[in-house]
Parts: C-alpha cells; structure tokens; sequence
C-alpha cells in the first residue's frame, strides 16, 4: 500500500527504479514487478526461505548500501544453498525512512551484482516508510534429495567449507576502531553463498545448516534435530591467511570461529566412509571442505584442543532475544 514518502520521489518512483534496475531475465518468469502478484513457471519441488535484516541488528548504520544490498540476498541464498537448492527468484520488502534514490541506486547495485550472478530474477516485494530494515525471500528448485538440518548419524564426520571466523574478526575490528584487512572486511559485508558446494554435496551429506549465527550455534541445531553431540577438533577448524595473520592467541581465534556469526559457510555432516568423495566434489565445486569433528550420541559438542583438554567457549552465537 502506499505511504507519503517526503521529497520529491514516492514509493511509485522508487518501484520504478527496482523495475528498471532489474528486469526479469529468466523464461521461466512469467510476469514479474508490476502487477498485483508476480506469475512463475514452476514445477516440482521448490524451496523457499526468507531473512530479515534490520539496523543497528544486522548492520550498522554506516553500511555502505551497495554491501547491504549484497548482503540481504545473500544470507538468503546461503539458506538455499544449505538444502541444496538452485535459486531462481526473490521477493525484496524495504522498509526505510525516507524514499532517497541514490542510496536505492547503491543498494540495488549490490543486490543485482549478486542476483545476476546468480540468475535470480525480482519478481515483486513491497515498500514502506519506517525505521530501515530490509527483507528478502528467495524462492529455488530444490533437489532430488534436499539437505535438511536431519539426519545426521553417529560416527558421522562433520565438516565445513571454506573458512571460519573471518567475518567475526572483521567486526571486532571495525567496532574497537581498529584497522581491518580487506580479506576480512569482504566477507563481512561480501558473504558468497556456497551454493555450488551445497547443490554437489546434496545426495552425499546426511545433513547439513549454513553457519549465519556461530558455529556452536548452528551445529547445536543441526543436533538437536537428532538428540546427538559431536566432538570437534580445534586444530581442524580451517582459518584463513588474513585471520591467521592477525596473530590472535589460539583462544581469541576459536572464540571468533566457534561463536562469530556471518560466515556463511555450510556445515555439513558426511558418513566417514564418503568423506573424500565429498571433499573432491566440493573441491570441483570451487571450495575446500574440511573436516572439523564427528558426529557423537552423547549430546553436547565438545571442543577439543591440540592438546587433547577441552575448551568452553564465552558465548554461543547470536540468540536476538537473550
Ligand atoms: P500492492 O498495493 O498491490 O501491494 P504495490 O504498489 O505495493 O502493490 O507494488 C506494486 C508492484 O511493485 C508489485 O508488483 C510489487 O511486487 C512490486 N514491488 C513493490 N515494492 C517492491 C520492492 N521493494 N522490490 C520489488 N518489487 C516491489
Ligand atoms: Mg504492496
């Protein structure tokens, strides 16, 4: 419905501009912005998730639009590529205080950077006056066998791609004032969904959750799903060049790649006896997959380190109402 957005441009003005700014490319989209629903050619099994990301929560107020608008489709598309799913359209609902085009032009470069990359047509959303907050819905082909946070089985070895803590040790950085590597930075605001590494692991994983609040966090949920535990391997949790550079003691490391959020990454469980299969066809897929731990039937993840004690981490990722 419509607002009186103040200036010069309206809402109108503003959908016109999404419009414009990104046209519908895929056949299978029928009719897209514009009308009172979009229309979609679809057959069979879709999978559909949606994520909100609101100011001062999710981002600061000095994102730079063109990061923000990556962002809110790409922790979207993170949660199609933990099922295994191929993105095929998305829904953005915006909410913002005042209707400015150049921060709109900003924010949908980075959206259609991402959404062209990934052939994800805009098919309709909605936008509104209020305190900023953006919403997106992605809508893809689930495959024959979806990954589901179910069905991971003892002795099951967990693994994750690429790497972790990075995004963490961004933030950490960039709110003490401090100066942070670039490497860092883009995976805060830059997250690349692994959707390619879901979609070749789909049929080989018993069970997989993107890592969008912490590690701990998520695998707690991809446990609980199943009553089970696991034991992890501290020195196995991959780093990269840019965090190992930082010179962090081991303990500020794992706190920030056990607990930070935003990495984006898929953790997956894989029997042990097709963990090198999984390996080479994320290898194929563009991305390492390591392996971190196992899967256990005592409940509880244990964090083991190279010293064979146990570690407790400080907190257990991002919870937004404790
Ligand atoms: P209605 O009043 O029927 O909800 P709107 O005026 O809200 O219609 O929207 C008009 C068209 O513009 C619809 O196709 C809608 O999906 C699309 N639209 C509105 N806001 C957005 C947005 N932020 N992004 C993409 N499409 C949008
Ligand atoms: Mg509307």
């Amino acid at each position: 419905m419509a607002v009186n957005t103040p200036g010069a441009v309206g809402e109108f003005e503003l959908i016109e501009q999404i419009a414009a700014r990104l046209s519908p490319r895929r056949a299978d989209t029928v009719l897209g912005i514009g009308d009172d629903a979009a229309l979609i050619a679809a057959a069979g099994r879709l999978a559909v998730a949606t994520d909100t990301l609101n100011e001062g929560v999710h981002y600061p107020a000095w994102i730079r639009p063109a990061d923000l608008g990556w962002k809110a489709l790409a922790v979207n598309l993170s949660d199609l590529a933990a099922m295994g799913a191929e993105p095929a359209w998305a829904l953005l609902n915006l909410t913002l205080p005042a209707a400015d085009c150049r921060w709109l032009a900003g924010f949908l470069r980075g959206f259609a950077r991402l959404a062209r990359h990934y052939q994800v047509d805009l098919i309709g959303g909605d936008t509104t006056r209020g305190p900023s907050s953006i919403t997106v819905t992605v809508l893809g082909r689930a495959p024959e066998r979806p990954l589901t946070r179910r069905g991971a089985r003892p002795g099951d070895r967990v693994a994750v791609t690429g790497t972790l803590g990075d995004a963490a040790a961004a933030w950490h950085l960039l709110s003490a004032g401090e100066p942070c590597p670039a490497a860092l930075a883009r995976r805060l605001f830059r997250p690349r969904p692994r959707l390619a590494a879901g979609a070749a692991l789909a049929g080989i994983a018993t069970a997989a959750i993107d890592v969008s609040d912490g590690l701990l966090a998520d695998l707690g949920h991809l446990l609980a799903a199943d009553s089970l535990g696991a034991r992890l391997d501290l020195m196995a949790l991959p780093v990269s060049p840019a965090l190992f550079a930082l010179g962090w003691p081991d303990a500020e490391r794992w706190a920030a790649q056990c607990t930070g959020g935003d990495d984006y990454e898929l953790c997956l469980t894989v029997p042990a006896d097709r963990l090198d299969e999984a390996v080479a066809r994320a290898a194929a897929a563009g991305v390492r997959l390591a392996a971190i731990g196992t899967i256990s039937r005592a409940p509880g993840i244990a964090c083991v380190t190279p010293g064979g004690g146990r570690w407790t981490a400080p907190d257990l990722g991002y919870d937004h109402f404790v």
